[in-house]
Order: structure tokens, then sequence, then C-alpha cells
């Protein structure tokens, strides 16, 4: 790529690292940029250093969030003794458009795939476990209903069933999949109500 200026290549580069960006979407995107309004692209530039620099774990439930503690984690109204396990920061925002539920969360950020040699040290599960010793009633494993969400589940419920705490499993035949943001909150909630115990 040497018939580029250094500095453009530098950015090709660098965007090509994204995921789903290949060499060619990179260079399309980079002139794109080049021929934009200074404004503009420092705007974008700043929003991406902002969102990193300030965008963290919430402290107790590991979803992204701007401070320590999350709205939800910091919100004395919700009942933290019960948590609802979720794969994702977007399934709990699905969860939470529902309006009804009251618990807390617990964001695993991904699932257990062993064909993927995504094993239990890789998802947020050891932070789960800290935070039953505190009082908990309930976990709720709202797990997609995936292999590796399944595969998941099961391997969360063996690890909770010692300690007494009761384990339930939203009900199944509900299509949650990579698309749980976009099933209607009905069936949301329907999935949620007829949780059984595992
Ligand atoms: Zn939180």
């Amino acid at each position: 790529m040497d018939y580029y200026s250094s500095q453009i290549s530098k950015l090709i580069e660098e965007l090509s690292k994204l995921p789903g960006v290949g060499p060619k979407s990179a260079q399309r995107l980079a002139f794109h940029l080049i021929n934009r309004p200074l404004e503009e692209v420092k705007g974008l530039a700043d929003a991406i250093v902002q969102a990193k620099e300030n965008v963290r774990y919430c402290k107790q439930c590991q979803t992204l969030t701007d401070s320590e503690l999350c709205p939800i984690c910091s919100n004395p109204a919700r009942d933290s003794g019960t948590i609802m396990v979720v794969e994702t920061t977007r399934d709990l925002a699905a969860y939470e458009k529902t309006g009804k539920y009251e618990g807390v969360y617990h964001v695993l950020h991904g699932a257990i795939s062993p064909m993927l040699g995504i094993g239990p040290q890789d998802i947020r599960l050891k932070e789960l476990i800290q935070r039953l010793q505190g009082d908990v009633n309930e976990v709720i494993i709202a797990t997609n209903s995936s292999l590796e969400g399944e595969t998941t589940a099961m391997y969360i419920s063996k690890l909770i069933k010692p300690t007494g705490i009761k384990v339930t499993r939203i009900a199944s035949g509900v299509p949650v999949g990579g698309d749980l943001e976009y099933i209607d909150q009905v069936t949301l909630l329907r999935a949620l109500e007829g949780r059984t115990e595992l």
C-alpha cells in the first residue's frame, strides 16, 4: 500500500482491525473520513475516545456503564435478592424495556462454548459466584436457548445448587437467540413468568 501516503496507509490499517471491516471497506472508510469536514471527524474521534475512557463494567452486575455502579444496581427500589443472568448488555436492555422486572442482573458477556474454546473462565462467572455470598434469594438464568446458552445454564445451575439458593430457568420454547432484543415484550415476560426451578 505504499502508493498511499503513510498516514492514509496507517488509517486504513487501523480501520481494517475493526470486526467485519475488510481491506476494501477500510480503504473506503478512510477516504470517506478524509473527505468529511474536520469538525465531523473530530466529533467521531472524540466519541470513540470518550466512550473508551468512560464506559466500564458495573462493579456489581458487570454491565457496561459510565459509573462505578450502573443505574439499576444503584437503584434502592430494585430487588437485589433476585439476580437475572443474561449473556449480554443488549439482553439486559430487552428485559428492561418490559418495565416489569424488578430484580437486578448479572451480565456474563458471552456463553460457554467448547467448540469455540470459550470456557467458564472466559465469561464473568467468577463475579457472579462472588455476588452469591450476599443476600440472594433467586438466580434466574436467562441465557439464550442456543447450545451455548443451555450449556452455560447447566454449568451455572450446578455451581449454585450446593449453596441452596433457588435457581430457575426462563421458559424454554421461546425463540431466544442472538436477536433477543427484537423479541416482543409479551413473549419475554411470558418466558420470565413461566420460569421453572432447576
Ligand atoms: Zn450494575
